[in-house]
């Protein structure tokens, strides 16, 4: 047995087998052969890529089998395969001839302006990935589980999060990565453990198969346990099973606090996570990241974003749900929209900044968001990373524009958003008392709040002793954010991560702070330690 020890990232136990994801491959060189066998190299790849897809075609859903097909298709494709043979026959590799060509199509379908056939390109990139993967010797088959697994990898990316049968994935474990990243994030909305952190020995190709336990909360990883560690590690795991379904009695309950009740928030992914949610006695929905819409294998559509959007409503039955525009750039970079060669990212254009450079992409999402809170009920939509007025105040001018269009042609019959904004900066929390003027609704984001306020980068391991999110100085933003919201009667309650440990909840509720939206595994120990701190009201 090996013990490692890493940095708890997602709370929770599990046993399963190692099942590791060698993204990068060290010291890996392209060879150019000759043109007749790259050609054949080309030819073979494309058939084991065809493989790949029909099988996974056979274990997807409705709506990616037909993603599958059209990348199916493309792989017949004539031009597409001439143009690669023709790079060949230059002198190229077959994976850099996939590559050339690749860039050359797509580029070739973006400038038709078609909507439609610029949002496949993304689609013809993962497919025409597959092929170069399969030339370079990277399997693509990653999370095809077919047993109770952990996923061992140098970092887990968003979108791999996004084609993870949750079935099987029982835990992950990556060298890389931070408690704030989003993978991370997403990993405790899911209730998956996660440890990160971890020594690079650990992607051993020789640990694949191996038995593996992971303690989420300790940070701790037995590879190939004893027996008696497996046996201990089921009977922690029942045991929480059997203390959740005790607890699930305080669901229903209100918290009265010695004022207003405290409102206890979920943060989702999708509906299915909000149906849930709602059913373990989430008030609210205080936060859908719908950037997580880029994480799919195609871009969202009008449509599609407005059948996503109305089905988060109509999942959170009658309960508010609350959308924050795209948070794209920083850790959550997307292809083409946020920009690959900035210094500083988590400084640069992120969140509501990218209005100025790509209006189209939120005009659309004003759009499917106004046409679906028209469709299926009145909804709140937030604005992240806000540390100047003037984005709020030109935005809002962008939505009522938007508004007035799809009034004025009868598309929707009337506007049922609230709108917000995340206090995630410190500048935003010193100019809350402005920011309230246009608003209805503050949401604290202390997962930057605290990046930023503390020159902390949220997805550095070595930042980590800094990144305190009970600072004093995060809490006196905090304080001063509760204050005006409370002077211009705006609601304020808090969705970064902090919320769910139930210490911080405290805090925030004695400073005046009542909704609190958290990954929903945490809404009841957080409710329960709430219950006893005001159990004379309750
Ligand atoms: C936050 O910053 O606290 C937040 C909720 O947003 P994200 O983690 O998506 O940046
Ligand atoms: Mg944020």
């Amino acid at each position: 047995m090996i013990k490692y020890l890493g940095n708890a990232a997602s709370g929770g136990l599990a046993v399963g087998k190692i099942k590791v994801i060698n993204r990068r491959i060290a010291g890996f060189k392209r060879v150019v052969l000759a043109t007749h066998r790259e050609k054949a190299l080309y030819e073979a790849a494309l058939i084991l890529a065809k493989d790949e897809i029909r099988r996974l075609m056979r274990s997807s859903e409705r709506e990616h089998q037909d993603i599958l097909m059209f990348q199916l298709v493309m792989l017949d494709d004539n031009g597409l395969n001439v143009m690669i043979q023709n790079f060949i026959s230059e002198g190229n590799g077959a994976a850099r001839s996939v590559e050339m060509a690749m860039e050359e199509y797509c580029d070739r379908l973006k400038k038709t302006g078609d909507e439609y056939l610029s949002g496949r390109t993304s689609d013809i990139r993962d497919v025409l990935g597959r092929v170069v993967d399969i030339l370079d010797g990277r399997s693509r088959e990653r999370f095809v589980l077919t047993e109770p697994s952990v996923i061992v990898a140098d970092e887990i990316l968003p979108s791999d999060l996004a084609s993870i049968d949750r079935q099987y994935a029982v835990g992950f474990i990556t060298v890389g990565g931070s408690y704030q990243s989003h993978a991370n994030i997403i990993a405790r909305t899911m209730g998956i453990p996660s440890v990160c952190g971890l020594n690079s020995e650990i992607l051993n190709p020789l640990n694949n198969g191996r038995t593996v336990c992971v303690d989420g909360y300790a940070g701790e990883v037995y590879v190939n346990p004893a027996e008696g560690t497996i046996a201990l590690f089921n009977h922690r795991i029942r045991q929480e099973r059997r203390a959740k379904v005790s607890l699930m009695s305080l669901k229903e309950k209100d918290i009265h606090t010695d004022g207003e009740d405290m409102e206890i928030w979920a943060n989702c992914n999708d509906p299915k996570d909000i149906a849930l949610a709602v059913e373990n006695g989430a008030r609210g929905i205080g936060l859908v990241r719908s950037e997580i819409l880029f994480m799919k294998s195609s871009l969202p559509t009008l449509e599609s974003q407005f059948e996503f959007y109305c089905e988060c409503i109509r999942a959170a039955n009658g309960r508010p749900v609350t959308i924050r525009t795209f948070d794209i750039g920083a850790d959550k970079p997307v292809g083409d929209i946020s920009l690959d060669k900035e210094p500083n990212p988590a400084l640069g254009l992120r969140g509501i900044r990218l209005q100025y450079r790509h209006r189209e992409l939120f005009e659309q999402q004003l759009h499917a968001l106004y046409r679906a809170a028209d469709t299926a009920g009145a909804i709140n939509v937030m604005l992240p990373m806000v540390s100047v007025e003037k984005d709020v105040t030109d935005f809002m001018a962008m939505a009522d524009e938007v508004k007035e269009k799809l009034l004025a042609s009868g598309e929707i019959r009337e506007d049922r958003i609230t709108w917000g904004v995340m206090i995630e900066t410190p500048a935003a929390a010193l100019i809350s008392d402005r920011l309230a003027q246009h608003v209805e609704f503050f949401s604290i984001g202390t997962n930057d709040l605290t990046q930023y306020t503390m020159a902390a980068d949220r997805m550095n391991v070595e930042t980590v002793p800094y990144y305190d999110t009970m600072h004093p100085a995060v809490l006196k933003l905090i304080e001063i954010t509760v204050e005006n919201a409370k002077k211009a009667g705006v609601k304020v309650s808090v969705c970064g991560e902090s919320a769910a440990d139930a210490v911080n909840a405290l805090a925030y509720a004695d400073l005046g702070i009542r909704c609190l939206s958290m990954a929903q595994n945490a809404m009841i120990p957080v409710k329960q330690k709430l219950l006893e701190k005001y159990s004379e009201n309750n």
